[in-house]
């Protein structure tokens, strides 16, 4: 055979399966809600098209992006599914959502205003969610405004499909701004009888039933990411990263290592090099020196530190203790997967895994197994 564009690279795996069954345990635990899913930024970098595919499979009926653009392609590719746009109404954007059916989360008495506007040129209640702000400033009606909010009702006759509020503090369950915020969307819910109403993302969803109200948002949950900080993640990891060694060498105590030489080794070393850098998503925070530890990937099941800094297409990772099962230049190298979740990695490079999957787009093949197990190139 001969050789291809590719066949050097490394490859990230996206299981489907996995995915699903994440849908499915959160639809069992908010039993008694809606369970929609969240696919903005190309589904937390999984790819947008196969994870709607399969979270439509599995029944979700629901799909919340960010943006007009991802709200028409998930548009393109199912004619059915109810799509908000978290973002709410781009300016400008109205006669594009009517179009083609896409519900802005209006976040804003200008926003309602302008929804309202195209409603009355379009002559029918065009749906829309409404999100309130109880206590993140980010996007949302403040609190005060809900009496003009309520007038425009009065008004025009106008009902969103859902109400919506987010939590700034679901990944601590324990913190009291969950209570406060739950608190005033309950007086706002209140206010608007016989209207579904949606507060909780994963973190929320496995934080208490309290969170559920009828309808829920997962999103990080759904990509095997953990939601909730200090407790075992119960998702099924859906992501593996493999890059390839590039060499193995061997170096002196005292000699350093990469560059900025900020690290120093303390005793004879045997060195992977592998094929992995701050392009393919491998953040540069994952870099270690004599005085801060960082990153790991995994080399026939055992952690192998990284070593210095992590440069733009490689890493330096210390094999001394790998004993005789050296890998071979060639061979795959774990970056993510079943020896170390996204949430090890985010750790180790000072984030969280929001950030870690969506930085995913290197020089990597991209496969997908599908429910049944079998790959196929994405
Ligand atoms: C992104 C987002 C979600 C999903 O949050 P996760 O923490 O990924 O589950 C839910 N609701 C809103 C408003 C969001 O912006």
């Amino acid at each position: 055979m001969n050789a291809h564009i590719g066949q050097f690279s490394g490859r990230l795996t996206i299981d489907l399966g996995a995915i699903a069954r994440n849908w499915k345990g959160l639809d069992t635990i908010s039993a008694n809600s809606l369970t929609a899913a969240v696919v903005k930024a190309n589904a937390y970098g999984c790819g947008m098209e196969r994870v709607a595919a399969t979270l439509s499979h599995a029944g979700a009926q629901f799909f919340f992006v960010a943006t007009p653009d991802e709200g028409l392609t998930l548009r393109t590719q199912m004619p059915n599914a109810h799509i908000f746009i978290l973002n709410g109404l781009f300016a400008g954007a109205g006669k594009l959502y009517a179009q083609h059916n896409l519900m802005p989360v209006i976040n804003s008495l200008p926003m309602l205003d302008e929804w309202l506007a195209i409603c009355l040129e379009a002559g029918e209640a065009l749906p829309a969610g409404f999100q309130f702000d109880t206590g993140m400033n980010r996007l949302g009606f403040r609190l005060l405004d809900i009496s003009i909010v309520q007038s425009r009702i009065k008004e025009t006759g106008y009902l969103p499909q859902v109400i919506m509020s987010h939590l700034a503090c679901a990944d601590i369950p324990a913190h009291e701004k969950n209570n406060t915020q739950r608190a005033l969307f309950q007086s706002v819910i209140a206010q608007f009888p016989q209207i579904p109403a949606s507060l909780a993302n994963s973190a929320a969803i496995l934080g208490g039933r309290e969170n559920h109200f009828q309808m829920v948002r997962p999103g990080i949950s759904l990509y095997g990411g953990r939601a909730i900080q200090g407790r075992p993640n119960p998702m099924a990891g859906v992501v593996t990263l493999e890059m390839p060694l590039i060499q193995i060498r061997e170096a002196r105590t005292g000699e350093s290592v990469g560059y900025g030489a900020t690290q120093t080794l303390n005793r004879d070393s045997r060195l992977a090099i592998v094929g992995a850098g701050y392009s393919d998503g491998m953040l540069r925070s994952a870099s270690s020196s004599n005085a801060r530890s960082g990153g790991f990937v995994a080399i026939k099941g055992k952690l192998a530190p990284i070593l210095g800094r992590v440069s733009m297409d490689t890493i330096i990772v210390d094999i001394t203790e790998l004993g005789p099962a050296i890998p071979d230049p060639g061979e795959m190298i774990e970056i993510i997967g079943p020896n170390i979740s996204i949430d090890d990695l985010a750790d180790a490079s000072g984030t969280i895994g929001y950030e870690i999957l969506t930085s995913l787009h290197g020089r990597f093949n991209r496969f997908y197994r599908d429910e049944s197990g079998n790959l196929s190139e994405g």
